[in-house]
This record gives C-alpha cells, structure tokens and sequence, in this order.
C-alpha cells in the first residue's frame, strides 16, 4: 500500500515514515502543501496523511481542491489542536478521519487500516483466501496455521493481491501501490518478488494460489483463473 505523507514538521515526517516503511508501506512525503497537492495529483495513493498547518497552502485547501478535481483517495487528517471546530472543518473539506497530534504510531497504523478497508470494501482485518491468512495490521501471515515470514515488500506485495483477490492486478498496479516514485518501474523486480513469494506460499501446496497471467499480470485466487 502507497502512502503520501503531507507534514511539514520534519522529525515527525521522518519518524513516521520509517514506522510506515517498516510495516511493508511505500511512503513519498512532502513538506509544503503545493507539493502535497502535486503529488497527490501525479501519482496513485492508497491513503494520504494530511497535516492542516503547512506552508504555502494548508491542508483544509489541499483537501478541498483534491476532492474538486474528484480525487477520491482517502485522506486521513493531522490536526495540532483538539478543538471540536478544527476538526468539524476538516472532515467538511472532505477528510475521511483525523488524528490529533501527538499521536501513537499504533493508532495510526490502525485509523490507515480502517481507511484501506473501506477503500477495498473489506470488513474485516483478516484477509483470507483458501487456507492462507493475511493479517494487515498485526503484519503476519499463516499457510494452513503455519505462520510464514515474509520481507516488508515481499508483504507489500501479497497485501495488494489479496485485497484485490479473484481479481487480475497487473505488474504497474503493484509497482504503483508498493514502490515510491524512486522506483526504476523498467526493471524486473516484481517477477522477481513473486518468485519469492510463490516459494513461500505455495511450495509443497495442493491449491496454488499466485498466479501469472502473461501479459496481463498477476492473481490470487483458489479458483482457475479466468480473464
Ligand atoms: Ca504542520
């Protein structure tokens, strides 16, 4: 999943991107509100954290014009004071949650899970499919009762398919959603990662579940495939 961090409060940002980082997310931050605007524009997010004080241009004006340019990306709130109308209007500007600073990295962690359950229309924490279960927020993940350790893209990775399960999710979908704009999308990093990660779940497996669809992409599914 692809964060973009808004937060001009340096330490904070740093901090909170590498507690993002460390949990699988691909995080892009910015320190004004034009460039937060701009980005968020530019690239695919699955969550954008958005901090209301900013130089330049301040959240509650991010967040009004991203929703006029119909930009439906879910956006989670930073709000210094805890007074009830700072927050009254940023949840008006179109913010779908907010969190009053300062904030644990736990809390954090599951306002953004809340947020990507509602983008992907999942009501619950565990993703499953056959025998194999995916746990966002706690970051494990169990084969047949079996916990299997994964590295933080190769988790990434396997959170995209299995939110998106059945479903065909091509090669620029996951390099969009698990990669930050850094990333040289012309390599073959992501066969790569899949080869991996189909060793470790599926090896010595009756039902395969990750599947390459050539040309198309990739999918997970206990069913055959069919595009
Ligand atoms: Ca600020």
């Amino acid at each position: 999943m692809r964060i973009l961090l808004i937060e001009d409060e340096k330490r904070l940002s740093h901090f909170v991107k590498k507690g993002l980082t460390e949990n699988g997310f691909a995080v892009d931050q910015a320190f004004d509100g034009e460039e937060g605007l701009y980005l968020a524009q530019q690239e695919t997010y699955d969550v954008i954290i958005l901090d209301v004080m900013l130089p330049k241009m301040s959240g509650v004006e991010v967040c009004k014009k991203l929703r006029s340019l119909k930009k439906e990306t879910a956006i989670l709130m930073l709000t210094a004071k805890s007074e009830l109308e700072d927050k009254i209007e940023g949840l008006d500007s179109g913010a779908d949650d907010y969190l009053t600073k300062p904030f644990e990295f736990a809390e954090l962690k599951s306002r953004i899970n809340a947020l990507l359950r509602r983008s992907y229309h999942q009501v619950s924490n565990n993703l499953t499919v056959d025998n194999l279960e995916v746990d966002p927020l706690k970051h494990t993940v169990f084969r047949n009762k079996k916990p299997i350790k994964l590295t933080p893209k190769e988790f990434a990775i396997l959170e995209q398919l299995i939110r998106q399960k059945q479903e065909v999710v091509t090669r620029t979908q996951i390099i969009e959603h698990v990669w930050d704009y850094n990333f040289d999308s012309l390599s073959n990093v992501v066969d790569v990662f899949i080869g991996t990660l189909r060793k470790k779940i599926d090896k010595g497996e009756k039902v395969k579940l990750i599947h390459t669809l050539h040309g198309v992409g990739y999918m997970i599914t206990d069913k055959k495939p069919k595009i």
